[in-house]
């Protein structure tokens, strides 16, 4: 079905946003719905950056370009492919990271929720116990032994390491972690948790995490 459609994503990057009257800016559902809404508009990410340049979230593209033919943002990186919006008045570059004009304060979030990529980028995609590339996820005291899922109780780990500890505890097998692992803060990691596809263009936005 993706590859069916191939042609009609390229036609939906170029299509039409429709008349936006001032007074519906802050909509998004006034936008002329796009042929292919699940294949571009739908799916494509924004990274949205506070005026100071911390990372904030990533946007649908349909509320990027609200944001930017309001004001209310303006671009700071265009997407590369060269793509144009069209609205009625005027075309803009498709966006890839765009910043508001005005900083908003974010609310404090005391933990970053743990996925299994951004728990590899915690731990630099290297094995907690051997310093081997890691492409496995071990929950330090197992899970069959009343091990959580949490930042405090998995780290990145290889494929032998893993085999090898099975559900044993690291005092059983005189193992030791090389770093005590902890839950990272930080916006730019509750963005590279939650997002699944990072736009290279990003990365110079989302600091630590990033590495
Ligand atoms: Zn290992």
């Amino acid at each position: 079905m993706v590859h069916r459609n191939r042609s009609r994503v390229r036609r939906a990057t170029v299509s039409r946003v429709g008349p936006v009257a001032a007074s519906v800016l802050h909509r998004t559902d006034n936008l002329a719905p796009p042929r292919d809404p699940a294949a571009v508009w739908g799916r494509r990410r924004v990274l949205l950056l506070n005026a100071t340049y911390e990372p904030l979230t990533a946007l649908p593209l349909r509320r990027a370009v609200v944001m930017l033919l309001g004001g209310k943002a303006e671009m700071v990186h265009e997407d590369p492919s060269g793509a144009l919006i069209h609205s009625a008045s005027r075309s803009i570059a498709m966006p890839s990271v765009i910043r508001l004009r005005v900083y908003v304060r974010v609310p404090y979030r005391a933990r970053v929720p743990m996925t299994r990529a951004a728990l590899m980028r915690r731990d630099g995609f290297r094995c907690g116990y051997c310093g081997a590339r890691a492409d496995t996820v071990d929950h330090i005291v197992p899970r069959s032994r009343g091990g959580e899922h949490s930042w405090e109780n998995c780290v990145a780990c290889c494929a032998k390491c893993n085999h090898r500890k099975a559900d044993k505890l690291l005092s059983e097998i005189g193992w030791t972690l090389h770093a005590v692992p902890r839950s990272p803060t930080g916006q730019h990691w509750r963005l590279l948790s939650t997002v699944q596809e990072l736009d290279p263009s990003w990365e110079r936005y989302l600091g630590d995490g990033a590495a």
